[in-house]
């Protein structure tokens, strides 16, 4: 990068969606006024060029829109509206254009502009050999909603947001067959769901203004990690029935031992997973319903061990916490 400054010029915008923003890029830190009725939220990712992201399989574009939409995920997993966000970059010393780094902020501002969150900060660095891009979200959520992992309880219903394994069969089809994958009509969903996720904010929202207790994670790990995590820090049983999981139309052309991998075990889809007490169940499926947001039932919570268990035709078997580890597969 040349000048540092004139590219932190180009990538300013020009103006906020929260008039709460007081100062953004600009000056030493960020300034926001803060509104007492809400409790904050604040999280940060970091993806690591080569572990979590490749060049191979995702454009700068991409590279930027999926790590702002991992963490606007953290903030809709804790019921809340995404507000603000800062990004720290770190560039190798080659390899990478400035044109490419501003590409990689355009996907960052598509998403942004679709949740209305605004860029107020971030630090420009540099590194030896990869980028390194780390993006901070923050955002609020009404004072008293506490949508933790923790508050799963026996006879819960459990849910799922939206369709699980594209992500992963994405990715599978673009390390086998590189960005050429984009020109394959067939796969267009699962590049979709692995580049471009979009994070479940709307879902999130209606969960938290339900006003009840729900347990919510958002599936960046695998559906059987994440319901591992609700079942320990809820320290409750989670059954699931692999029947009931849903998934796009295009999965079920592939082959049932990829498409039950992809879904258990593939991260990334970003859906959201939770609980909540069957008594609000019909209740919140009309309100998503009439929403036109999707929701799915797909197991319950039991009395009994610490553990995730799968039905499936007709037997239970355990549901390891194992994620997908897409640059250690099998080799
Ligand atoms: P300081 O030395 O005060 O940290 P910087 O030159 O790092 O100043 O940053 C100047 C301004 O530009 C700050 O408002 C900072 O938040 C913003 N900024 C720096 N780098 C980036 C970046 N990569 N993306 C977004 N904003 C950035
Ligand atoms: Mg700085």
């Amino acid at each position: 990068m040349k000048d540092e400054f004139s590219f932190i010029q180009s990538i300013q915008p020009t103006n906020h969606h929260h008039p709460t923003v007081i100062t953004g890029i600009g000056d030493d830190a960020a300034l926001y006024d803060t509104d007492s009725g809400y409790h904050h939220i604040a999280t940060v990712d970091t993806v690591v060029e080569d572990i979590h992201f490749s060049r191979r399989t995702m454009t700068p574009f991409h590279i930027g829109y999926k790590a702002l939409a991992v963490n606007i995920s953290d903030i809709a997993a804790m019921g809340g509206q995404p507000l603000y966000y800062l990004v720290s970059i770190s560039v190798p010393q080659s390899g990478w254009s400035e044109e490419e780094l501003r590409e990689i902020y355009e996907g960052m501002s598509e998403l942004a502009l679709k949740h209305h969150v605004d860029l107020i900060g971030g630090d420009t660095n540099s590194t030896r050999d990869t980028l390194v891009v780390s993006v901070t979200v923050i955002g609020r959520v009404e004072k008293g909603r506490k949508l933790l992992r923790s508050n799963a309880e026996p006879g819960d219903v459990v849910f799922v947001t939206g369709s699980i394994g594209s992500s992963a069969a994405g990715l599978d089809y673009l390390l086998k067959l590189g960005l050429e994958a984009e020109t394959d009509d067939r796969l267009k969903s699962f590049l979709r769901a692995h580049q471009k996720p979009e994070p479940q904010v709307k879902a999130g929202r209606l969960l938290a203004q339900l006003n009840k207790r729900v347990a919510l994670n958002d599936i960046s790990d695998g559906i059987a990690s994440e319901a591992n995590e609700i079942a320990e820090a809820s320290e409750v049983k989670i059954e699931l029935e692999y029947e009931d999981l849903p998934f796009d139309t295009e999965l079920a052309n592939e082959s049932p031992d990829d498409k039950e991998q992809w879904m258990l075990f593939g991260g990334e889809d970003f859906q959201l997973i939770g609980c909540v007490g069957e008594e609000n169940w019909t209740h919140l499926k009309e309100t998503f319903a009439h929403e036109g947001v999707p929701l799915h039932k797909v197991g319950y919570v039991k009395e009994g061990r610490t553990e995730v268990m799968l039905k499936k035709d007709g037997t239970r078997i355990h549901l390891e916490k194992r994620g997908f580890n897409h640059f250690n597969k099998g080799d």
